[in-house]
């Protein structure tokens, strides 16, 4: 198979960086990695990699219309993986503008210059092209606990301000197939863990509180379900899908690991007081919780957010069969993998905690 110049958006983010460095290591492609650099986005998080000959940043709006019809014109990519996005649930019931559009108005815009860009191209350019659209099982909404997980073919029933513009995302995507014959590939994911995502999401939030002896906040009583994925083995998934999926298909993703987050909240805890004993945690003692003698002591149950989904579970067995995919990472060794990787990169979330990572690349010292 030929070299692919893929134009990867949202490539500073959680999932877009540890892509990045999968397929860089993986493949002898080339990344045009093209980012905002919203608060969510963080140059950091790519720095072992940034002087890679076969990678390349854009900092470019995918909302600017002509910024990224330029993109496509200078860059002509073989192929598109499109994560960039307003990701967090809570943010987006705050404020759902961003959302509309980022995750509706700027697919629509990639789309567009996608399809110019294919209309372009040989035969043989025609065949290789891809458009991945990348999305997540939100979209599917909220399962009781006996339900069958969703399938590739359940009904959209998106409850956020977040899932409802993943939602739309994925029906442009798909119209595009059908209206314009532009190869789109979607993929459906579950919750990913792992290193390098933004401290604002549940996991980090549970290690960096627990390790620094503040309450950790769990919704309601902790029972809504999740199903876990370590983001590695969702960038495995997703160049999986991108180089073999059939075009116009539609993948779901999932770690076959649900968990309730009181679980998961519990199991984080645990495996600090492994990693980090609390009698050698000097933050604890100084902190407002001297006394405790386990993490999860500082769970604290706090007001559901809400349109609260109960549960999502995700039926992976279509890319297992048609396209041999399976999770490698179990889920107690993804999140000690996790929990250690917290530990040993400090510096990358203070500079996040203390706004640092933004001032700088403003030309700002804090
Ligand atoms: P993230 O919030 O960590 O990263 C999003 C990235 O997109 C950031 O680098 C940000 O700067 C960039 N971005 C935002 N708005 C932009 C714009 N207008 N123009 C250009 N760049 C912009 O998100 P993530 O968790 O890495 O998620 C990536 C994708 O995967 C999203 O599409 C999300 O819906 C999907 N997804 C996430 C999960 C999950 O558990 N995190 C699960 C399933 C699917």
């Amino acid at each position: 198979m030929s070299v692919r110049k893929i134009l990867l958006t949202g490539g500073s983010g959680f999932i877009g960086s540890n892509l990045v460095r999968h397929i860089l290591n993986h493949s002898e492609d080339v990344v045009v990695n093209v980012d905002k650099l919203t608060y969510a986005g963080n140059s950091e998080s790519l720095s072992d990699i940034e002087s890679n000959p076969r990678y390349h940043f854009e900092q470019v709006d995918i909302v600017d219309s002509l910024a990224v019809a330029n993109l496509f014109e200078k860059h002509q990519p073989d192929a598109v993986m499109h994560l960039a996005a307003e990701s967090h649930v809570d943010r987006s019931i705050d404020g759902p503008g961003q959302f509309i559009q980022t995750n509706i108005v700027g697919t629509f815009h990639l789309l567009m210059s996608a399809k110019v860009l294919f209309e372009s191209l040989s035969e043989d350019k025609k065949q290789l092209f891809r458009f991945h659209h990348i999305s997540t099982d939100e979209v599917y909404g909220s399962l009781g606990m006996q339900d069958p997980a969703f399938s590739e073919s359940t009904p959209y029933d998106p409850h956020s301000p977040y899932s409802a513009s993943k939602a739309a995302s994925d029906h442009l995507a798909r119209a595009w197939v059908d209206t314009y014959q532009l190869p789109v590939l979607v993929t459906n994911c579950s919750n990913n863990y792992g290193p390098y995502q933004f401290p604002e999401k549940l996991v980090p939030v549970v290690i960096l509180k627990a390790i620094s002896g503040q309450s950790i906040p769990v919704y309601g009583k902790g029972e809504n379900v999740r199903d876990w994925l370590y983001v590695e083995d969702h960038a495995d998934a997703l160049y999986t899908v991108l180089t073999r999926g059939a075009i116009g298909e539609t993948y779901n993703i999932g770690g076959n690991n649900e968990r309730s987050n009181l679980e998961l909240v519990k199991m984080i805890c645990n495996i600090l007081d492994d990693e980090m004993p609390i009698s050698k945690n000097e933050a604890i003692a100084a902190s407002d919780h001297p006394d405790i003698k386990r993490y999860e002591d500082l769970i604290t149950f706090v007001t559901d957010r809400p349109g609260h989904d109960l549960r999502y579970a995700i039926d992976a067995t279509k890319i297992r069969d048609e396209l041999g995919w399976e999770p490698k990472e179990g889920i107690e060794g993804g999140f000690r993998k996790t929990v250690r990787w917290y530990l040993k990169n400090q510096d990358w979330w203070k500079r996040i905690l203390s706004g640092q990572y933004r001032l700088e690349r403003q030309g700002l010292d804090a």
